[in-house]
C-alpha cells in the first residue's frame, strides 16, 4: 500500500469509562460509559476493520497474516503492538502483568505486557498510581495481607505530556478524570490486586492476589520517560519518549511541516491533536493508520500533535 492504512476502532464499554473518546475525538461510541478505543489492534477481542485502501474491510489480523511483505516480514506470528486510548472517568482497579516467561508458562502461552502511557488529558491535582512501597515480596505479602492498601500503593501527582513505562511487574492503576494513550504488548493478561472494595451488582471483582505476589517486581524501580529531541525542523519536532525491546515511541510535533523516515519493520500513527496531511493524505484529530514498510518517509503538512510507534 503506498498510501496510509486508515483503521477504525473497536469500543469497549467499561464500568469505569466516560464519553470523552466522543466528546474529543467524535467517535461514535456505544454509550456514555465507554472506557477505550482499541484504535490499531489485530487481537481476538478486538480486532480492527481497515478502513481504506485496497484493504477495505478486512481485519487487521487476517490482512497481517497473508501480507506480512507489508509488515516488513515482521517475525512473529502474532501482531506484535495494541494502540488504546482510554478515558477513565474513575478509578480503575490496581493491576499488574506478568512478562512473556510468566504468561507463557500460566496463561496459555499468550504474551506478558509491557505497555506505556501518554497522558493525553487530566483533571488538576489527578494522581497515578505506578510503583509500591513494599522493599521485600515478604513485605508486600504482609502489607496486602493486613490491607495496607494506602501505605502499599504508590500515587504520583501527573499533568497533560507526562509519560510512564510501565513493565511486566508493576503496580499500576490510572484513576478517575484521566484520558491517555496506551502502547501496548498485543496481550490482555492482567492481573487485579486491589479494586478499592468497590461491588459490581453487589459482589466485588475478582482479585488475582497469589498471581501478582508471583509478578511484581520487588522493591519498586521507576523507568523514565528518556524525552530525546531528535529532529527539530522549524517549529516542528521529533521526541523519542522510550525505546525497550518491544516497542519504540516517539511524539511528532508538526506545526508547518515535518518529514521523518517511515521506521521499520512498519511504524503506527495516531493524531491526536489538530489535522494536516500525510504525504498527501488529509488527516486529522482521531484518525489513526499504519504506513506499511513499502513507504519510506513519513511527511507531515499542518499543525498536529502524534504519537507514533514501531515495533522492535
Ligand atoms: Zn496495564
Amino acid at each position: 500500500m503506498s498510501e496510509p492504512m486508515f483503521l477504525q476502532p473497536v469500543f469497549k464499554e467499561t464500568i469505569w469509562g466516560g464519553n470523552k473518546l466522543k466528546s474529543i475525538y467524535g467517535y461514535d461510541i456505544p454509550s456514555e460509559t465507554t472506557g477505550e478505543a482499541w484504535s490499531v489492534s489485530a487481537h481476538p477481542n478486538g480486532d480492527c476493520d481497515i478502513i481504506s485502501g485496497s484493504f477495505k474491510g478486512e481485519k487487521l489480523s487476517k490482512v497481517y497474516a497473508e501480507h506480512r511483505e507489508l509488515f516488513g516480514g515482521y517475525a512473529k506470528d502474532v501482531f506484535p503492538l495494541l494502540i488504546k486510548i482510554i478515558d477513565a472517568k474513575s478509578d480503575l482497579s490496581i493491576q499488574v502483568h506478568p512478562d512473556d516467561e510468566y504468561a507463557g508458562k500460566n496463561e496459555n502461552g499468550s504474551l506478558g505486557k509491557m505497555e506505556c502511557w501518554y497522558i493525553l488529558d487530566c483533571e488538576k491535582d489527578t494522581k497515578i498510581i505506578v510503583g509500591h512501597n513494599a522493599s521485600s515480596k515478604e513485605e508486600l505479602r504482609k502489607m496486602i495481607e493486613e490491607k495496607r492498601w494506602g501505605d502499599l500503593i504508590r500515587e504520583i501527582p501527573i499533568k497533560p505530556g507526562d509519560f510512564f513505562q510501565i513493565v511486566p511487574g508493576t503496580v499500576h492503576a490510572i484513576k478517575g478524570g484521566t484520558l491517555i494513550l496506551e502502547t501496548q504488548q498485543n496481550s490482555d493478561i492482567t492481573y487485579r490486586l486491589y479494586d478499592y472494595d468497590r461491588l459490581q451488582n453487589g459482589k466485588p471483582r475478582e482479585l488475582h492476589i497469589e498471581k501478582s505476589i508471583d509478578v511484581v517486581n520487588c522493591p519498586h524501580e521507576d523507568h523514565l520517560a528518556e524525552n530525546a529531541i531528535e529532529k527539530e525542523e522549524g517549529a516542528s519536532k521529533v521526541t523519542r519518549l522510550i525505546s525497550c525491546k518491544y516497542y519504540e515511541v516517539r511524539k511528532l510535533d508538526v506545526d508547518g511541516s515535518l518529514t521523518t523516515g517511515n521506521l521499520k519493520p512498519f511504524s503506527i500513527y495516531s493524531i491526536l491533536k489538530g489535522e494536516g496531511t500525510v504525504n498527501g493524505t488529509p488527516v486529522k484529530l482521531g484518525d489513526h493508520f499504519i504506513l506499511t514498510s513499502d513507504i519510506e518517509k513519513a511527511e507531515f503538512k499542518g499543525n498536529m500533535m502524534i504519537i507514533t510507534s514501531r515495533p522492535v
